[in-house]
């Protein structure tokens, strides 16, 4: 598959059949190829993961598909794509065709995508992540904490070709918390559980942050399984 990173947590994911773009928000997206199913995903409403301006890619083309969390109202939606459109709360599943969805809650809105799609099998995190902030009380980081290790416990066991982790800057010290948890819970090793390849996101155009987990990680086995993004517009063949 091919991987382009559009910017902050929007990717496309390009498959043999299948396309999925998931929470674009600005940036460029590539060409899209005909004869292909084109699924959109946005895991919540916030302007940093969804964007209306999606709603013009049904523009001239009709095999799109629309996957958006619950909190993105219908009346945000154009009336000639409702058809085209379904909204999904956290712990559901939804099928059509090749493309199998599951949802997982997430800590801050909305959800987070496991998506099975030709063969392959694609996380992509939303918001959902170890948010704990040097500034909260400790009462509410350790309930953070918790939360968030409940909610992504679907993914123990898991295997996945492709994840889509934040890695944010702005969580200073704890930036690493929700990677590496998703790490310690995923584990590819000999199980072959876990993801094949992170693709660390919701990094503010700071990929500096990609640096300093693989020097702050110098012996993880996950070294060579996280993807070094350095620009907007970056293609990875996988
Ligand atoms: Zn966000």
């Amino acid at each position: 598959m091919k991987i382009t990173y559009i910017a902050h947590s929007g990717f496309l994911a390009e498959l043999d059949h299948i396309i999925l773009l998931f929470d674009y928000y600005q940036g460029e997206i590539p060409r899209l190829p005909e004869g292909k199913m084109l699924y959109v995903f946005a895991s919540h409403r916030h302007p940093d993961h969804f964007n209306p301006e999606v709603f013009r890619l049904a523009e001239g083309r009709e095999d799109v598909f629309y996957i958006l969390s619950h909190d993105i109202w219908k009346s945000r939606v154009p009336e000639s794509l409702q058809d085209q459109t379904v909204h999904l709360k956290a712990g559901e599943e939804w099928k059509q065709g090749e493309i199998t969805v599951q949802t997982l809650r997430s800590t801050d809105e909305g959800v987070a995508f496991l998506v099975q799609a030709d063969g392959c099998m694609l996380y992509h995190a939303g918001d959902l992540n170890d948010w704990r902030w040097d500034g909260e009380p400790d009462d509410w980081n350790r309930a953070m904490a918790e939360k968030f290790r409940r909610y992504i416990e679907p993914l123990r066991g898991r295997r996945m070709d492709a994840a889509f982790i934040p890695l944010d800057p702005r969580q200073e010290a704890n930036y690493a918390l929700g990677l590496d948890y998703f790490l310690l819970l995923a584990d590819y090793g000999e199980a072959k559980s876990g993801a094949e390849k992170i693709y660390p996101m919701h990094c503010w155009d700071d990929y500096g942050i990609i640096g300093r987990w693989l020097v702050e990680h110098p012996d993880s086995p996950a070294r060579n399984r996280i993807v070094k993004i350095s620009r907007r517009g970056e293609t990875f063949i996988q």
